[in-house]
């Protein structure tokens, strides 16, 4: 097994992934708030660990990869009344969404997908250890995490004190000791049609707690590696990390590790800004091959850029690698040398899981194999298989598939019979057109 590094929040450093127990892995990922069906950029956390589970397992670990579903939430509530309907239905629903939506990356489905719902006894008992301690209090109904009490309040955003904003709004701001503080549990309130018991009044948790519940029921405390996208580190997750350290005496987990944003322009992708490109849309549009592409071709901790044209791109990429898969010879060794680039792309995994650096492998391995094809070698498919799988692109094998483009099928065509002809010349301004179509 290779040493695999991964770019820690919590240190700012890349760090050893170091195990609790030999050879397991734990992951939590987390998902999405169902209110609303997902967007692009709610679908790539999705990609990054299903893809970092598979790159694991390759590693021979033994992965469990758990991604939660947040179905209790205010966003929850405000759009079921403005839906009128219940927001355990709304809820149900926008989750058979999502579940439907993602499998259509066909990347296979988390190991475990808790919800928020059926973790709520999980909830009142950690807020109960929290309360005991005097981590927290109740007040009106609600409780509060007492952020003074844990001294390590901040250590993963590294904000300063007047930027910690817990978006909270100033509903609760006469029931909280310092403005820091945070929900652990709101009172129920009128026009919200679920709530629960608790020892300390009638209602339902808050986002945070439900996070550090789940994870722990799941995965223990002190778990392998913690993700979710960057605009998650504050508030959720450093919340994340203080309710659990506070209650366990111990980290939640080893390395926090977080996703760019998906941008259209200089704009996070996001429902609250109103640019948002829903994922079934998207998988409409651009087919899935082209999305987990476009997906892998940046590095997950940098922002990804959406357009058209960045989206065609993609699909031009596609369609190489599944031109290159219909000229191998089956049964045919690879001639030696090709070996050297699946080296270089699980090197690039294993070094911060660079994705794009593992793509950038992938199609020097595409031209040179083409090369060798077009000098008349015989090439056989060798570890591209494995390249591919670990890149979530283990269907364009699948020769029987047509390119998408067209024209660049039809030049494709020209061109073999240019060089069947013996016209190198022809051949030539063929494969320069091909190269100005992006192949
Ligand atoms: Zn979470």
């Amino acid at each position: 097994m290779r040493e695999i590094r991964l770019h820690d929040t919590l240190t700012g450093e890349l760090r050893l992934l170091e195990l609790r127990q030999p050879g397991k892995v734990g992951i939590y990922a987390c998902g999405p708030t169902v209110y609303a069906r997902i967007h692009v950029g709610n679908a790539r956390p999705y990609v990054v660990f299903a893809l970092l589970k598979r790159f694991l397992e390759r590693e021979g670990l033994d992965v469990t990869l758990v991604e939660n579903v947040t179905d209790v939430n205010d966003k929850i509530y405000d759009a079921a009344c403005e839906a009128g309907v219940p927001s355990a239905e709304l809820a149900r629903e926008m989750t058979a969404h999502y579940v439907a939506d993602t499998d259509r990356l066909d990347l296979g489905r988390p190991d475990h997908e808790p919800l928020a719902a059926d973790t709520v006894e999980g909830i009142v008992d950690l807020i109960q250890v929290l309360i005991d301690s005097d981590h927290a209090y109740a007040a009106g109904g609600d409780a509060y995490f007492r952020v003074a009490s844990f001294p390590g309040y901040g250590k993963l955003s590294n904000r300063p004190f007047e930027e910690m904003e817990q978006g909270e709004g100033d509903d609760a701001a006469d029931l909280k000791e310092s403005p820091r503080d945070f929900a652990l549990w709101k009172a129920h309130k009128e026009g919200e049609d679920t709530s629960w018991p608790a020892p300390w009044g009638e209602g339902r948790p808050g986002w945070h707690i439900e996070c550090s519940a789940m994870a722990e029921e799941l995965l223990g405390t002190d778990f392998e590696i913690h993700g979710g996208g960057s605009d998650l580190v504050f508030p959720h997750h450093e919340n994340e990390i203080a309710q659990t350290e506070a209650a366990r005496g111990q980290p939640l987990a080893r390395i926090w590790m977080h996703n760019g944003m998906v941008k259209m322009g200089s704009e996070k992708m996001a429902k609250s800004v109103g640019n948002i490109h829903l994922l079934h849309a998207a998988l409409d549009e651009f087919g899935r091959d082209a999305l987990i592409m476009y997906f892998v071709g940046g590095h997950y901790r940098q922002p990804l850029a959406f357009s058209p044209d960045g989206l065609a791109e993609a699909g031009r990429a596609v369609d190489r690698v599944r031109e290159l898969c219909r000229r191998l010879e089956r049964d045919a060794q690879a001639p030696a040398g090709l070996g050297t680039y699946a080296d270089r792309l699980f090197d690039s995994l294993a070094d911060d899981f660079n994705t794009a650096a593992a793509r950038a492998a992938l199609f020097d391995c595409v031209a040179d194999a083409n090369r060798r094809l077009d000098a008349g070698e015989t090439v056989g498919p060798g570890r591209l298989p494995e390249m591919l799988h670990a890149l979530g692109l283990e269907n364009l094998l699948d020769a029987d598939e047509h390119v998408a483009d067209p024209n660049a099928e039809r030049l494709m065509a020209e061109r073999e019979q240019a060089r069947a002809d013996r016209d190198f010349a022809r051949a030539d301004a063929l494969r320069d057109e091909l190269a100005a179509l992006g192949w």
